[in-house]
């Protein structure tokens, strides 16, 4: 296993119909015009990644709005706004430490807890730092 294990380099830009319809959502999330997916690098199929958390209703349970694209659909036709359901695997259930994977019900590769936020060069310690503290 990859010290770097990183999330997918794929991102996807909004328009300007979407962000607007995005804020009128009752969201938690501060928007954003520019996103980057969710999934493990080296995924199959779409890319997705949550356009706007819903904070829902008394009737109806918090939800998430989430967006799809094709690989290099990133700006087109292509890309859809859906409502998904979350996968319900959960790391160190019952602890203080307890984290949900945060991607949609039967995602590729692993769950979102099992790897890293995409990282730069500047953030990997370079090979000859890790021998001297190795
Ligand atoms: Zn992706
Ligand atoms: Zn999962």
């Amino acid at each position: 296993m990859s010290l770097y294990q990183i999330s997918c380099p794929g991102r996807v830009l909004f328009r300007e119909d979407e962000l607007a319809s995005l804020a009128r959502l009752e969201g938690g999330f501060e928007l954003s015009r520019r996103l980057y997916c969710a999934l493990e690098t080296g995924h199959e199929g779409v890319h997705c990644v949550i356009a706007q958390g819903v904070s829902g209703t008394e009737e109806i349970p918090p939800w998430n709005m989430w967006i799809r694209w094709p690989e290099g659909d990133e700006y087109g036709p292509g890309r859809e706004m859906l409502r998904l359901e979350d996968c319900p695997a959960n790391f160190l259930t019952g602890t203080v430490q307890e984290e949900g994977c945060h991607l949609p019900m039967g995602h590729w590769g692993r769950h979102g807890y099992e790897f890293g936020p995409p990282l730069t060069d500047s953030d990997v310690m370079p090979e000859w730092l890790f021998r001297r503290f190795g």
